[in-house]
């Protein structure tokens, strides 16, 4: 399919069918967004595991960290000043806040779109489980 017959913009040729994230990112179905820019969008985790619970994600699907490669340098680092700010502006600055990218299903990897995890508003024990 070429850009021109894709309603949703560039992005829609690179969303995986099925893939829920995708789904989220193209408005597809709802999610409480926190943060988003031109390659990034952040959103509640629909089961917290903290009082503060998000997810950040490339609106470009990559399956998992493992899958992401030099073309992605830029990405990688926008994901994580995404999260930062994010933590910031959610007032867990001082606290403290953990930034998790599980990989795998081996370490809990359930979505198999790119997410960091960013968790903070109760202490945070190490190692994690
Ligand atoms: P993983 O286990 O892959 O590291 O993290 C996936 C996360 O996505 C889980 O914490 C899970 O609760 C969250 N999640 C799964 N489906 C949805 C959804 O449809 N909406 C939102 N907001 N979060 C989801
Ligand atoms: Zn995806």
């Amino acid at each position: 399919m070429w850009p021109e017959d894709s309603a949703g913009g560039d992005y829609e040729l690179m969303a995986e069918q099925d893939c829920i994230f995708c789904k989220i990112v193209a408005g597809e179905i709802p999610a409480q967004l926190v943060y988003e820019d031109e390659r990034a969008v952040a959103f509640r985790d629909i089961n917290p595991q903290a009082p503060t619970h998000v997810l950040v994600i490339p609106r470009e699907h990559i399956a998992s960290l493992d899958e992401a490669n030099d073309a992605h340098e830029n990405l990688l680092g926008r994901l994580l000043l995404a999260a930062a700010r994010v933590a910031r502006e959610g007032g867990l600055a001082r606290s403290g806040y953990r930034t998790v990218i599980n990989n795998g299903a081996g370490a809990g990897q359930s979505v198999f779109h790119l997410h960091l995890h960013v968790l903070g508003g109760r202490p945070l024990k190490w190692p994690p489980g």
